[in-house]
C-alpha cells in the first residue's frame, strides 16, 4: 500500500470563550508556505517541536477551504470504485463535529456547513453529470458505536432493538446485519438521514462540554454505478467518522461507568492508530499483519481502510496552552498515521 492512500491534515480551531476568559495563549504556529506546525511550551522538549502533515489549517481557515483542499480532490475516487474514508480525531471540544458537519440544520447557505453536507452536495452534482452513461444508486446509513455496542441511528426500532452485529463475509467484505440503508436520490434526502440519525445520538455529558463525545458517529454513503453500455459497474463506500474524544479520562473527571467508557474508547482509538500506522508503512506491523480484530471500530472500518481505499484523517486541536497535553498527544497520533 502506498503512503499516498493515507492523508493527514491538522486543523487548529479558533479560541473558544472559556479559553479566552482563562487568558490562554496560543502555542501552535504554522511554518510559512509549508504544511508544518510547531508547538511551543512542551516541558519535555528543550526547543520547539515541528510536525509535518499533508495539510495544516490554522484558525482563520474556513470550512470551504478545508473542504476544497482535502476532501474535494478525493471524491472522484468513489466513482472509480475506491472506498473513501474520512476520520476526525481529537479531544472533546477540538472541532471534530464542526469540521465533519455531523450536526447539520439544513441551512445550505451557512458558511459553517461542514464536510459531510458539502460532500453530499458534490456527490449528487457528479451523479447528475453521469446520468447519460450510468445508473447510479446511492444509499445512506448512520451508526453510533458506544461502549463496543453498534447502534443503527436510522431505524424506527427502539434503541435496544437497534443494536447491529458486524459480520465478515469472504466476498462481500464487512456486513452489518439488519442495518438500514436508506435510498437517497438527492442531497436533501441524504442530509435528512444525517439529521434524523443525529437526533438519536447518545447524550451523556461529562465535565467536558460535548454530550455526544463518548461515542463514534459513523455516516456511510454507498455508491453504486452501473454503466448503461453494459461494460460493468462499480461500488464504493464513503465513510465519515466523527470519532469519540481522544482525551484521557483524567481531565474529564470521569469515574465509574464514565471511566470505563473512556477506557473502551481509547482501545478503539489505539487499535485505529495501529491499523492506520501499519497501512501508511509505519512500524506498527512488523510482520505485515494488520490487526483489525483488536476493536469493534477497526473491525467495522476493515474494508474502508487499506486495500482499495483512500483515507483522510483530520486531526483537530485547540490553539491554547491549557490543552497542551492533549494537543501533543493528538499531533503524535496524527504523526504516526502518516
Ligand atoms: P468536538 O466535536 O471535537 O467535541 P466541536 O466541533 O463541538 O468539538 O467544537 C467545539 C466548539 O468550537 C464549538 O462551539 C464549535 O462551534 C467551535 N469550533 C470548532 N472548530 C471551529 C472552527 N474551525 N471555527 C469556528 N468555530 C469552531
Ligand atoms: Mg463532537
Amino acid at each position: 500500500m502506498s503512503t499516498d492512500c493515507v492523508h493527514v491534515a491538522v486543523r487548529v480551531r479558533p479560541f473558544v470563550d472559556s479559553e479566552r476568559s482563562r487568558g490562554c495563549v496560543q502555542i501552535l504556529k504554522k511554518v510559512s508556505s509549508e504544511p508544518q506546525i510547531t508547538i511551543t511550551g512542551d516541558s519535555n522538549s528543550k526547543s520547539q517541536d515541528t510536525y509535518t502533515f499533508n495539510n495544516v489549517f490554522m484558525p482563520e481557515i474556513s470550512q470551504h477551504i478545508v473542504y476544497d483542499e482535502c476532501v474535494k480532490p478525493i471524491l472522484p475516487k468513489l466513482f472509480d470504485g475506491y472506498n473513501v474514508t474520512i476520520l476526525a480525531y481529537g479531544q472533546t471540544g477540538s472541532g471534530k463535529t464542526y469540521t465533519m458537519g455531523t450536526v447539520f440544520d439544513g441551512d445550505w447557505e451557512n458558511t459553517r456547513v461542514g464536510i459531510i453536507p458539502r460532500a453530499l452536495r458534490d456527490i449528487f452534482k457528479t451523479v447528475r453529470t453521469m446520468e447519460d452513461s450510468s445508473t447510479i444508486s446511492i444509499t445512506c446509513s448512520f451508526m453510533e458505536l458506544y461502549r463496543e455496542v453498534l447502534y443503527d441511528l436510522l431505524t424506527d426500532r427502539s434503541r435496544d432493538q437497534s443494536v447491529c452485529e458486524i459480520r465478515e463475509d469472504g466476498s462481500k467484505g464487512i456486513i452489518i446485519n439488519g442495518l438500514c440503508e436508506i435510498p437517497a436520490n438527492d442531497e436533501d434526502k441524504a442530509t435528512n438521514c444525517l439529521m434524523t440519525g443525529g437526533s438519536k445520538r447518545t447524550v451523556g455529558a461529562t465535565a467536558m462540554n460535548d454530550a455526544s463525545s463518548r461515542s463514534h458517529a459513523i455516516f456511510v454513503v454507498n455508491v453504486k454505478a452501473v454503466r448503461l453500455d453494459g461494460t460493468g459497474s462499480t461500488t464504493a463506500k464513503f465513510t465519515l467518522v466523527d470519532l469519540a474524544g481522544s482525551e484521557r479520562s483524567k481531565k474529564t473527571k470521569a469515574t465509574g461507568t464514565r471511566f470505563k467508557e473512556g477506557v473502551k474508547i481509547n482501545q478503539g482509538l489505539l487499535a485505529l492508530g495501529n491499523v492506520i500506522s501499519a497501512l501508511g508503512g509505519g512500524t506498527a506491523s512488523s510482520n505485515g499483519y494488520i490487526s483489525y480484530r483488536d476493536s469493534k471500530l477497526t473491525r467495522l472500518l476493515q474494508d474502508s481502510l487499506g486495500g482499495n481505499s483512500v483515507t483522510l484523517m483530520v486531526a483537530c486541536v485547540s490553539p491554547a496552552d491549557y490543552n497542551i497535553e492533549e494537543t501533543l498527544s493528538t499531533l503524535r497520533y496524527a504523526d504516526r498515521a502518516k
